[in-house]
């Protein structure tokens, strides 16, 4: 069963100086992508949580494609979210949150960049880039 939070949470980077409130839309997604293995040293676990998020505190921006960007705490250099260039999707750092325990895993992005060593356990979908671009590609390319 996937949980669903619809209430707002509260989240912050290490050190405080950014906090933020979001109201996620649905559970977490795990990105294998060799952009979110830098940015995070491991898996990026993430929560799209629409354009709901109000942050407190100044953040750093890098600019990581050309569809989008993320965004960091200058003090500490928490990775807190991946955010789109339209700003429809702000992505937050599941693992930000004060509490990211109520996520649930819904799926996996760029399988194919996970390097063998590990795995998550579990059955749920695990899309390529290709088959997660396709998904959001525009009905009418
Ligand atoms: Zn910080
Ligand atoms: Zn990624």
């Amino acid at each position: 069963m996937t949980v669903q939070p619809m209430r707002d949470q509260t989240g912050r980077c290490l050190c405080g100086a950014v906090t933020f409130t979001a109201t996620p839309n649905g559970g977490m997604h795990a990105c294998h992508c060799p952009t979110c293995r830098r940015l995070s040293g491991g898996v990026l676990f993430s929560v799209d949580c629409g354009d709901s998020v109000r942050v407190e505190g100044g953040v750093a921006t890098y600019v990581s494609s050309e569809w989008a960007t993320r965004q960091f705490c200058p003090a500490c250099g928490t990775g807190l979210f991946w955010r789109s260039n339209d700003g429809a999707i702000t992505m937050v750092s599941a693992q930000a949150f004060d509490d990211p325990s109520g996520f649930a895993l819904e799926d996996e992005f760029c399988i194919e960049s996970k390097p063998e060593a590990y795995a998550l356990a579990g059955d749920r979908p695990r899309l390529t880039t290709a088959e997660l671009f396709a998904q959001f590609a525009p009905p009418e390319a």
